[in-house]
């Protein structure tokens, strides 16, 4: 039997790591910060992907791919994103083996580059609204790293869009956030409060961020994905703009909104256990393994039998292993498809079959049924129903139970570790930064739109504040 995993209790980022590892869900490479992401972590970002993709399409934005160097000039043009990401750049100052006359960034995202061909492609106001999405790899320089949490390249999507007006861009920025509220909730079962980030914390060149904050199971948060309103701050660097139905020029307004294969590193850390990898079943890679049980003449007929239920069970759309390696001892599998995050198991030998009947069990919570063979299609759809909702269920009953109102500076450091911390702040980044001093890291996640605002002190200052902000240590 190989190894078990380190359990939550004696080390969460050493669990977290067991589980990336054993999983064979990424590996570390020999450059330095960035990972392998290895066939069952793909697979994971291949069902993101296709579900996001969707959405996006279904509001209206279309795919395309721009370069991956963007001349360095380009970022220098806004002023703030370039400070924003000056110390996380990779520069290629050499090609073809000669130095070249403009260094060469590559991309750590792609507004800049983006806007150079905007400001071709865009004339008039029937160009608009111009809404792109790429799917790419990005690079920021890393000084620590974490297997899909932070890591010097990373894949994701970046959406980018133009709008004739300031309402539409707004407007555009929030249904993005929706689209990733309801992709984190609905999809990954992660619950998370969608809300406005503070302004040292957002997008450097954007006017105003928004992101959807999950809490992990040793209660830190994770910004799960961005959606910013930049304004004109990029078309006016860029000179995007266009004829405006009143004849005028005027700048475009712009959005640009993102999530990338952090998310796998969220799946992992809202749903997985001791056992290994858990994936609610709308994004899981194998919905069920089948395990062959029985040897010698018996194995036959058992085989034929598995094979005929899965060939039902991919009918209705599951994606289904049946596991006939008779090399392997049954508890071995078991422990094989729990560790990988099969979410379910189905077991039949030469006993069940003569009953006509098999046995299902749950990863999650590991509830077993036996049920009649004839059944085993309609009982695993809802198995895995139940188990995408409760999934979902806990989480957000585990985010409840650890999320406080503190009303002092005293209560917020004795609180630093407990989750997510609701307090009066006035809004200025001195008393920001206190907090982030005094309780060694707890940072203002977002103001959620779903937490009423009523107006009060600032735990820091006394001076006003309009409403209470979530707090609390983050990845
Ligand atoms: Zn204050």
């Amino acid at each position: 039997m190989a190894e078990k995993l380190a359990p939550r209790e004696k080390g969460f980022s050493e669990w977290y790591v067991d589980v990336v590892l054993k999983a064979k869900l990424a590996d570390y490479s020999d450059v330095k910060g960035c990972m392998v992401i290895r066939p069952n972590g793909y697979a994971l970002w291949e069902n993101m992907q296709r579900v996001l993709d969707r959405m996006f399409k279904e509001t209206g934005h279309r795919n395309a791919y721009f370069p991956l160097l963007i001349p360095e000039s380009f970022l220098r043009k806004e002023a703030e994103h370039v400070e924003g990401f000056a110390p996380q750049l990779a520069v290629v100052t050499h090609a073809g083996g000669k130095k070249l006359e403009e260094p060469y960034v590559i991309r750590p995202t792609s507004e800049t580059i983006i806007n150079s061909m905007f400001s071709r492609w865009i004339q008039s106001y029937r160009d608009l609204p111009m809404l792109l999405n790429q799917w790419a790899n990005v690079i920021r320089w890393e000084m620590r790293t974490r297997l899909f949490l932070r890591t010097t390249e990373f894949l994701w999507q970046e959406g980018h869009t133009c709008h004739e007006t300031d309402g539409e861009a707004e407007a555009e920025t929030l249904r993005m956030l929706e689209v990733y509220r309801t992709f984190a909730e609905d999809y990954m079962a992660m619950p998370v409060l969608a809300g406005r980030k503070s302004e040292s914390e957002k997008f450097a060149g954007a006017v105003r961020t928004y992101s959807i904050e999950a809490m992990m199971q040793d209660k830190k948060a994770l910004q799960a994905g961005t959606s910013h309103n930049l304004g004109q701050n990029f078309a006016r660097a860029f000179n995007t703009a266009f004829q405006g139905r009143d004849g005028q020029q005027h700048h475009v307004w712009q959005t640009s909104w993102g999530v990338s294969t952090r998310l796998i590193g969220g799946l992992i850390l809202t749903h997985s256990d001791d056992a290994g990898l858990v994936v609610p079943p709308k994004l899981a890679a194998t919905h069920v393994a089948i395990v062959v049980i029985g040897k010698g003449e018996e194995r036959g007929p058992v085989l034929e039998r598995a094979q005929a239920v899965a060939a039902d069970l991919r009918r209705t759309g599951l994606s289904v292993l049946v596991d006939d390696d008779d090399t392997k001892s049954p508890g071995f599998k078991y422990y094989e498809h729990e560790l990988t995050g099969v979410c379910l198991r189905m077991e039949l030998g030469p006993k069940d079959l003569a009953k006509d009947q098999a046995v299902l069990v749950r990863r999650d919570d590991r509830a077993k049924v036996t049920v009649p063979l004839d059944a085993v299609v309609t009982q695993a759809q809802a198995m895995l129903d139940a188990m995408q909702a409760s999934l979902f269920a806990r989480a957000k009953q585990f985010r409840t139970d650890h999320t406080f109102e503190v009303n002092s500076m005293e209560e917020m450091k004795a609180r630093a570790d407990d989750g997510f911390l609701l307090a009066h702040w006035c809004e200025s980044p001195a008393c920001e930064a206190q907090v982030k001093e005094q309780t060694s890291g707890v940072t203002t996640r977002n103001r959620p739109f779903d937490l009423p605002q009523k107006p009060g002190t600032c735990v820091v200052c006394g001076q006003p504040s309009p409403g209470r902000m979530v707090f609390s240590k983050a990845y």
